[in-house]
């Protein structure tokens, strides 16, 4: 599921344009994204790119 919500998913919101049910599908895996980052269960190559960022930022 990890590898799923992470690699699978672009966030270009296409299939929430398509969705008979008005889902916002980007939006969803926005929040498991985040709900993962909150339990640390991030892919560590993301992790490590994102706090590289930050370090730079500061
Ligand atoms: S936002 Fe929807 S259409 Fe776009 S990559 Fe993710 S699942 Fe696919």
């Amino acid at each position: 599921m990890l590898a799923l919500f992470f690699t699978e998913c672009n966030m270009c919101h296409r299939c929430s344009l398509y969705c008979p049910f008005g889902l916002d599908i980007a939006f969803l895996i926005g929040q498991v994204r985040r709900i993962c980052f909150l339990l640390g269960i991030v892919p560590y190559i993301l992790l490590d790119y994102v706090y590289s960022l930050s370090a730079t930022l500061t």
